[in-house]
């Protein structure tokens, strides 16, 4: 279960919630009590793992308490959490306390200028400076560190926001993976919310790019997760090289995610609407007993409310309207 705990964001990638999206009144967002109790009802439906996003997750005051709480739920064997890694450096010592079993860091340039102009208030070197710190703090503790890079078309991009560019372009993402024990995903854009206005690039011409520029990269067969990222290895790397193609891969048929939004909304895919109101339940009638069952009965019909498929690619099929922020990618 994906649990996006705020819609709020100290970024603003275009792609996602650029400048002016509208927030949600705080009342409307879960507290962090609501969040255990949902996680609870999960764990006993057999829910194992819980990825915490957002928003940024890091400004939700309390996101490393409600990890204490997650990691404590009977059931729940992990939790991670996605963040752009602007307040990682701040953090870190309290998720670490917390017992965070993976952090996935969100980076789409190295271009200190193109980050800037792409996430609107993003600085690169603390990104970085945060990263290195999170690996040291990681190191002998089995705790692995992702890097996440949209494939976009860093070119194009600069182009149309006016910002001089000369490289680093997406290849040189790979210096991450070749100087620290991270692995480096390239993630399809989905054309859900501000996403629908950026391409990606083809995941298929960029595998072949890097086996022109490794030719000893092999197929790395070991265990990443459980996500649907296919992996390289590439000689000399300490990190792996990954590709999440949701699109063109189309992994539906393995999909065991879930997501609950901060409003309390658990959606069964990412391309439809389709799914359950929790929040109602929460703060509805009955006693705490009840709404453990409603909130369980809701979670069910939601997992088998899980389509065949998705249909990004026929983008008049997709249901969902809102911005990533406001589902938790
Ligand atoms: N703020 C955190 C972060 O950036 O990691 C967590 C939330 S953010 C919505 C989670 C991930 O979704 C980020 O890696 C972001 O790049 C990705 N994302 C946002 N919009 C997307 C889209 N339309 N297609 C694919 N990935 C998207
Ligand atoms: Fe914020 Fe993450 Fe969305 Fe960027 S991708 S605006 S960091 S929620």
């Amino acid at each position: 279960m994906r649990i996006s705990v705020t819609d709020r964001c100290n970024l603003r990638c275009l792609y996602c919630m650029p400048d002016g999206v509208k927030q949600v009144p705080m009342e409307e967002i879960l507290t962090l009590e609501e969040y255990a109790f949902i996680a609870r009802q999960a764990a006993d439906l057999g829910i194992r793992k819980i990825k915490i996003t957002g928003g940024e997750p890091l400004v939700r005051l309390g996101c490393c308490q409600l990890i204490h709480m997650l990691k404590h739920t009977p059931g729940i064997e992990k939790v991670t959490i996605t963040t752009n890694g602007m307040l990682l450096e701040t953090y870190l010592d309290d998720l670490m306390d917390a017992g965070i079993d993976g952090i996935n860091i969100s980076l789409d340039t190295l271009d200190k200028d193109l980050y800037r102009a792409l996430t609107g208030r993003g600085d690169l070197e603390t990104v970085l400076r945060a990263l290195k710190r999170a690996v040291k703090a990681c190191q002998g503790r089995r705790i692995p560190i992702k890097l996440n890079a949209v494939s976009l078309d860093l070119k194009a991009l600069a182009e149309q926001l006016g910002c001089p560019y000369g490289g680093p372009g997406w290849a040189e993402l790979l210096d991450i993976a070749r100087q620290y024990p991270v692995d480096v995903r390239f993630i399809e854009m989905m054309p859900i919310g501000f996403g629908r206005q950026y391409r990606s690039l083809d995941h298929g011409a960029m595998l072949k790019e890097l086996r022109r520029l490794y030719p000893d990269m092999e197929t790395d067969d070991r265990i990443h997760g459980n996500g649907p990222a296919v992996y390289y290895r590439i000689p000399g790397f300490l990190g792996s090289v990954g590709f999440i193609s949701a699109i063109h891969g189309k992994f539906c048929h393995s999909c065991n995610r879930v997501r609950l939004t901060s409003r309390g909304y658990v959606k069964s895919c990412l391309c439809y609407e389709d799914g359950e109101d929790l929040r109602a339940v929460l703060r509805g009638a009955g006693t705490e007993r009840e709404r453990a069952l409603q909130v369980k009965e809701a979670v069910k019909r939601a997992v088998l409310l899980k389509p065949g498929a998705h249909c990004f690619e026929d983008p008049r099929g997709i249901t969902e309207q809102q911005s990533m922020a406001r589902i938790g990618g």
